[in-house]
């Protein structure tokens, strides 16, 4: 190259570098947000899981969604996939990542699915006496997919926000010990410490065998003329029941809730509004010690607590400090745990119990019979299972997913150790390997740590996941 054509070309490059690095610095970083819900109510007759014996579906109360919510701070997309089901497979969740994934470019590490935990939804996972509907299985997968694809198809200019309401008269601990002399024997002809819904106002009841959290942690998305894009709130709360059909429960009749008190319908693309299950494995809506006289009609219940959990949000909404941009960041890590498999003495236990019923499965009655048939099928299971673990971050705020029945104990301490000044956990997050108790609570024993398909994790799991789940949210505040 001759001198002069070097000069030239030096300073062409240098004019290129000056031309890209003041488009860089002009350009405003634009925060994208796109929501959308997509229909995944089941065919009259489907199974309905969630209860020891299997329900079918004979009537619809209310439509069942996928609800969505795509990110994109310019650099990163993120998608949180809420979906009205009590439980969902990780072989579901892994195809409609699959899916959504191929459909927007979004990677399947980025995407966040969860189950609401709803008791009255179709079957996707196999729970006691419920077999897993496997045509619905492939419909929901489709479906979850599409409801990516819808909210990617909406993303547009946004500012996000979080704040905190509180609701603590919605939540109680529903595991309790009970007057000493109370005999708790188990399916597995063993003593229990505590006791799972003891009974409203039973006078055997001595305290409860565990705390609550009563925060509601909510995430705002508002276009740049200020209307509402999307609202997703997470609430330690297992579910409210009562609709009498296919129902959504307490979580769709929040986001109803939340859309009307924010004068938030008939926009285009719609609002929408999400209810994701907090740590709620040992809590429920029943104040055990004092009471409930009030006769609630059905729905009456559900629409109650969805009210009381929608106004305390919309109360603490105007003072969220709204941000143009944020960055956006996710971690994903699976772990190998160990399965509570059944020893020789309790499998043959289990078969004399089952040769002796007088009615085999799906009309088996009891806890003992069921139980037993439980025991025979987690013989079978693998010695150790793969857990998939999930963090977000969305600037400041720290979402962790974990495919558990989670102890409200455990979403305590990943919001009180976290290295994210605000955060909060959803449970039954991209697979399902039921019940999560504190090593602590194992030793109590009671529902949630009888082996089970809903309860076979090791004992000492908690205290690994939570391990995995603060480094995850280390790499991400790097
Ligand atoms: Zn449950």
């Amino acid at each position: 190259m001759k001198l002069s054509a070097f000069r030239c070309f030096a300073l062409l490059c240098v004019l290129c570098a000056f031309a890209l690095s003041s488009v860089a610095a002009d350009k405003p970083r634009v925060f994208r947000a796109g929501a959308a819900t997509s229909n995944i109510t089941p065919k009259l007759g489907t199974s309905i899981n969630g209860n020891m014996a299997d329900g079918k579906a004979t009537h619809v109360h209310d439509e069942l969604h996928s609800r969505a919510l795509v990110l994109d701070d310019g650099a990163t997309k993120l998608a949180i996939v809420i979906n009205d089901s009590c439980l969902i497979p990780r072989e579901v969740f892994d195809e409609a990542k699959r899916l959504a994934s191929a459909a927007t470019g979004i990677p399947a590490s980025h995407l966040l699915m969860s189950a609401t935990h709803t008791h009255s939804a179709a079957s996707s996972a196999s729970a006691f006496q419920s077999e897993a509907d496997m045509e619905y299985r492939a419909f929901l997968a489709g479906r979850i997919a599409d409801a990516v694809r819808r909210a990617h198809n909406n993303l547009a200019p946004a500012r996000i926000g979080w704040g905190r309401a509180s609701v603590p008269d919605q939540v109680h601990n529903r595991r309790w010990h009970m007057q000493p002399g109370t005999k708790l024997i188990n399916p597995f002809g063993t003593e229990d410490q505590v006791k799972m819904n003891p009974g409203m106002k039973n006078p055997a009841l001595l305290k409860p065998a565990g705390p609550t959290d009563p925060e509601v942690m909510f995430l705002t998305l508002q276009r740049t003329n200020g209307q509402h894009l999307a609202l997703l709130a997470n609430y330690s709360l297992h579910y409210v029941g009562g609709a009498g059909g296919v129902s959504a429960d307490y979580f769709g009749a929040f986001a109803d809730r939340i859309q009307e008190l924010l004068r938030a319908d008939r926009q285009d693309p719609p609002f929408v509004g999400f209810m994701a299950n907090g740590t709620s494995g040992d809590i429920n809506n029943i104040p055990w010690r004092d009471g409930d006289t009030n006769k609630y009609a059905p729905v009456e219940k559900m629409r109650k607590v969805a009210d009381r959990v929608a106004t305390e949000v919309a109360k603490a909404l105007p003072v969220v400090k709204l941000h143009d941009w944020v960055p956006l960041a996710a971690a994903q890590k699976e772990i190998s745990l160990g399965v509570r498999k059944p020893d020789d003495a309790a499998l043959a236990r289990a078969k004399d119990i089952l040769a002796k019923a007088p009615n085999q499965f799906p009309r088996l009655k009891g806890m003992d019979e069921i139980y037993a048939r439980e025991t025979v099928q987690m013989a079978d299971y693998p010695d150790r299972v793969e857990v998939i673990l999930q963090a977000l971050r969305l600037g400041d705020l720290a979402i962790t997913a974990i495919p558990c029945e989670v102890f409200v104990e455990i979403g305590l301490e990943l919001k009180a150790r976290n290295p994210f000044p605000a955060s909060f956990t959803i449970s039954l997050a991209n697979g399902y390997n039921g019940y999560l108790p504190t090593p602590q609570h194992h030793t109590l024993g009671g529902y949630e740590t009888w082996r089970a398909k809903s309860s076979y994790l090791e004992a000492n799991a908690s205290p690994q996941i939570t391990a995995v789940l603060f480094d995850l949210l280390g790499q991400l505040k790097k």
